[in-house]
């Protein structure tokens, strides 16, 4: 099933948060982006908070293609995940930025989406040439999985960028999940894949130690 369309143009993204050091979604230390936009509402979704589009989080892709290499600078990075919500739920302008960062040098483009491998490459085969690899398929919380780079065992990893093999092999091998705590925009945030009901019992666990 494609994204249901929002208003699209290769000019603007609706941003949810941008990150870097990420370290917990992709191999080694990254820049992360994870835009909004996702009507599918998978069950037990580990990114609810980045289904619906603020209109004030919108923002041109040239000045977010800007922030990432920027970001991917600061911590010396050429690696870049890109996550949601859909990413290809504006699929012009995730093409215009993928094009713009790779340019600016970014070599590893990791994206997360819930569509499936076959149905995404038909429907937008540039994303093969674009990026390095893809996690895809929507989350299904009746198939647990333990791998570092799934929430769900239907997610499968395709890697396109061959040089980048040994890196995303050794990634894709650990069962250890990694979580990272992040404080912004007045919130908290736990960036990967944490376990179901994991950022509930964290922030459970916070207002406690918080409270006099
Ligand atoms: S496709 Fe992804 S972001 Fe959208 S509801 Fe499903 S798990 Fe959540």
């Amino acid at each position: 099933m494609l994204p249901e369309t929002y208003p699209d143009t290769e000019l603007d993204l609706f941003v949810g948060l941008l990150h870097a050091p990420l370290v917990a979604l992709g191999p080694g230390s990254r820049v992360g982006l994870w835009l909004t936009g996702c009507q599918r509402a998978c069950p037990g979704c580990l990114a609810p908070e980045f289904w619906a589009r603020d209109p004030a989080r919108r923002e041109p892709v040239a000045q977010v293609a800007a922030r990432i290499i920027q970001a991917a600078q600061a911590i010396d990075t050429r690696a870049v995940t890109i996550s949601g919500g859909e990413p290809l739920a504006s699929p012009l302008a995730l093409r215009s930025l993928l094009e713009s960062l790779r340019q600016g040098g970014l070599e590893d483009i990791l994206i997360y989406s819930g569509l499936t491998a076959p149905a995404l490459l038909a429907a937008y085969p540039w994303v093969q040439s674009l990026s390095a690899a893809l996690v895809a398929g929507p989350f299904d919380q009746n198939r647990p999985a333990r791998e570092i780079y799934r929430g769900s065992a239907n997610q499968e990893l395709t890697l396109f960028d061959q040089a980048l093999a040994p890196l995303y092999q050794t990634w894709a091998k650990q069962t250890q999940r990694q979580a990272q705590t992040l404080v912004a925009a007045g919130r908290l945030w736990l960036l990967g894949i944490p376990g179901l009901g994991d950022y509930e019992r964290l922030v459970a666990t916070t207002a406690r130690l918080a409270a006099p």
